[in-house]
């Protein structure tokens, strides 16, 4: 499976590749109306524009580090996960975008590690029958993804931070990719650089994630970027992908300008699979 991701409906439309994945609502707090037939992706705790407007709402560090953009390690502003009201909001705008066609989760879980320990996730946690802070942070962001499923129809697809290595995104965002198998059709896994003037990096975490989700059947896809890249680089990383990190698709972070680069990419990998075939 090969498709662009994009926040231009023209190009989501333009047929490049099997299926888009559209932007539908970002990080900044931009939101838009979703595509028929296109993956469409859905910043959940990421929202700069909701912090702004009531910054009670930012999920705050063990120093007090509140997440906002300005905040050092932090690039966007991310709400609290314990947050009943917008959760609940969240969670309406997740099943409306799902009546339109599959969704993905970006932004899924908490900011960093040191996070949340605002009044309300220490209330919440006091309050909960759980010993281990980093065990209660986890089966909140497993059960707000196993609510998630229940209001979409179709696929639910979840944003993982590039991070492999055992244990890491739990501890950084408290997603358990295992505990999610139930819940979710697939993982994403952004692996992007301006240009891949070195591979051996992106090569490296598609590996490490193949081998973390060995045991987990949730099909993984690979998000690359398009940017200033020519199409035999980027059809040659793919083809490194899928016969080493066995990756069941790659999607391609692509702007108008770059969509001839992403159409001459899948191309190439077409001409591949018809001479494997024949
Ligand atoms: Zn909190």
């Amino acid at each position: 499976m090969y498709g662009v991701l994009t926040d231009d409906r023209e190009l989501a439309y333009a047929d490049v590749g099997d299926q888009p994945h559209f932007f539908v609502e970002a990080v900044d707090g931009t939101r838009r109306e979703p595509l028929e037939g296109a993956v469409n992706a859905v910043a959940c705790w990421g929202d700069t524009e909701a912090i702004r407007a009531d910054p009670a709402l930012a999920a705050v560090a063990a120093d007090g580090t509140r997440a906002t953009p300005a905040a050092r390690g932090q690039h966007w502003g991310t709400v609290c996960p314990s947050a009943d009201d917008y959760r609940e909001a969240l969670l309406e705008r997740i099943e409306r975008v799902g009546s339109v066609g599959d969704v993905r989760l970006t932004t899924v879980g908490f900011p960093g590690a040191s996070f949340c320990h605002c009044e309300r996730c220490t209330r919440a946690f006091a309050e909960s029958s759980f010993d281990d802070r980093e065990t209660w942070r986890t089966d909140l962001i497993t059960d707000f993804v196993a609510s998630a499923a229940d209001r979409v129809a179709g696929d639910l697809l979840v944003t993982l931070y590039p991070d492999p290595y055992p244990g890491h995104l739990r501890e950084r965002t408290g997603i358990e990719p295992a505990a999610l198998e139930p819940h979710v059709d697939g993982f994403v896994v952004p692996l992007c650089g301006v240009g891949y003037g070195t591979t051996y990096w992106v090569e490296s975490l598609a590996h490490g994630f193949a081998s973390e989700l060995e045991a987990i059947a949730v099909p993984l896809t690979i998000q690359l970027s398009a940017a200033d890249v020519d199409a035999e680089r980027l059809a040659e990383l793919t083809r490194q992908l899928e016969s080493k990190a066995d990756a069941d698709g790659v999607v391609y972070g692509t702007h108008p300008d770059d969509a001839d680069t992403v159409r001459e990419t899948i191309r190439r990998l077409s001409v591949d699979e018809s001479t494997l075939t024949a």
